[in-house]
Parts: C-alpha cells; structure tokens; sequence
C-alpha cells in the first residue's frame, strides 16, 4: 500500500507545481477526486463556492459527499444506476442560502451477461425470500451511515490484485430469468488471497449474506461504503477502525457466485457507483 500512498503525494506535489507556473484558481491542497461520468451508475462533481463552511448537499434525499478541494467544495454526488436520463437535481444549501444544481444524465449502455447457478438461488424458497428481505434492510442500515471526517482519498486500489470484469451495471440473467443489474467490480482471485482495505476506514458490519456470502462494509466518511463480498473468511469485526492496506478477509465463493473472486461494491450517497472511476 506504500506505492500509491507515494504516487498520491507525488500527483498532489504536482498539482500544486502546475499552479506555481499558471495563475489558475487551484491553489492549496487538493484533493483525489474520482473520474467524472454523469451516467447511471456513474458520478457527477460539483464545485461549489468555497467561501463559508461546507455546504450541505442532497441527492433523491441523501445527503452527498462534499470535500474540499483547493479554493473550491466540491461534490462528488452518487447516480443511481435506477436514474432517469436527462436532467437531474440536487439541491445546495450553503452559505448563500438554499439552490438546486441541475446537471445531466447521459446515456451509458451496459452489457448484458448470462449466469448458470443452483435453481435454489434464482427460484428462492419462502425462507429464503424472507432471509433477503431481512438482508436488504441490514445493507441499507450499513449503506446509510454517514460518519466524519471525509475519506483521506477518493481514488481506491484494487483491494485484490487479479483480471475485473468490467460488468458493473451489466444486466444478469441467472438461468434465463432476468434479476437486477450488477451493482460492482468483480476481481478473479484464487481462494484465500488477501482482501485489503484500500484506504481506511471502519468496519460497519461484517456477516453472512444469502446472495453476496461472507461480507465486510467499510464506512470511510461522508457517505463513501465500501462492501466486499464471497469471502471466504472475516478478519475485522464491526467498530474495528481500520488503515489502508489492512486485511479485512480472503476471497472465496460463498453466496450466489460462479467461481472464486471479489465482488467489489462502491456506495455514495445510498447509490451503487463504478469503482472502476475509482481506481488510482
Ligand atoms: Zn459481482
């Protein structure tokens, strides 16, 4: 984890260099932000007036990620892969008084992939069904949390090295009936290999979930959870307070998945986002 720690000193000392030759407004220290795609499931960045204490911003009623970033606030706001296309909102209150930001939400077409599983996990029985229903409520507790300070970056490592599909947001068919769209990164890894936390962060829960198997989320400030599923053991227990690079578990295969790997999920403002946008 020491490398991009290095590069993110190094990537700051050089913005801060760049200003140094140009007069442009980007002074002091600025932040890692992720890459900006303003599509479903993708993040849109709004810079805000600096001036006064941080702004309070909203999105569909969760409050988003605000951080400072040189002269400027900034918010890296959450789209919904659910999200209409065309004009969004969000609304600003700060030290000018209450407005609404409208930006757009382009199209982004995802693929669609086909899964073969056990009948089981597709036809669920009554049991099943209402494990899920309980689950769901659990990861919108876990989702939901909202802690400061910010995370000490916006740009994540792979928290496992190894081939990501680039299926986020591609639609699942599990034999042959159509489920919701997948909602993060999946890392092909052999069993037992490490699971690092990317930057810190405090675990909010860790369990057994029906479709994601052994899970850990990660608070790491203002609305950013991290969620790793499948894993094939916890090592961190729910309060723990952990640095970059620590281990959170190992990859497996429990829950509803083909082989070994990490499922990678990325929420801002209660919305499943693109951890690829993330990556250093
Ligand atoms: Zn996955």
């Amino acid at each position: 984890m020491i490398a991009p720690i290095r590069n993110r000193i190094a990537r700051r000392a050089l913005r801060v260099a760049a200003c140094l030759m140009c007069v442009c407004p980007v002074a002091g220290f600025g932040f890692d932000l992720p890459q900006e795609n303003a599509v479903p499931g993708g993040v849109k960045i709004i810079r805000l007036d600096g001036s006064g204490s941080m702004p309070y911003v909203e999105s569909d009623d969760h409050r988003a990620l605000v951080v400072q970033d040189g002269v400027y606030w900034v918010a890296v706001v959450g789209i919904p892969l659910s999200a209409p296309l065309g004009i969004r909102h969000v609304s600003v209150r700060g030290a000018n008084g209450a407005t609404t930001v409208d930006f757009f939400v382009a199209d982004k077409r995802y693929t669609s992939q086909s899964l073969k599983v056990a009948p089981a996990q597709v036809d669920l029985s009554a049991a099943d069904l209402a494990r899920v229903a309980d689950e769901r409520v659990r990861i919108d507790h876990a989702l939901s949390h909202w802690t400061e300070p910010p995370p000490e970056s916006l740009r994540l490592p792979q928290p496992v090295p190894g081939p990501r599909s680039s299926s986020f947001g591609s639609r699942r068919i599990f034999n042959g009936q159509s489920r919701n769209p997948h909602s993060g990164m999946d890392i092909a890894a052999p069993t037992g290999t490490a699971v690092l936390a990317p930057i810190a962060g405090t675990v909010v829960d860790t369990g057994g979930y029906f479709f994601n198997g052994n899970t850990v989320f990660l608070d790491h400030g203002r609305g950013l959870i991290s969620m790793y599923c499948h894993l094939s053991a916890i090592d961190v227990t729910p309060g723990q307070r952990v640095a970059a690079g620590t281990r959170l578990g190992a990859v497996g295969m429990t829950g509803r998945a083909t082989g070994p790997h990490l499922h990678w999920g990325l929420s801002l403002n209660r919305a499943w986002v693109d951890p690829e946008l993330f990556l250093p």
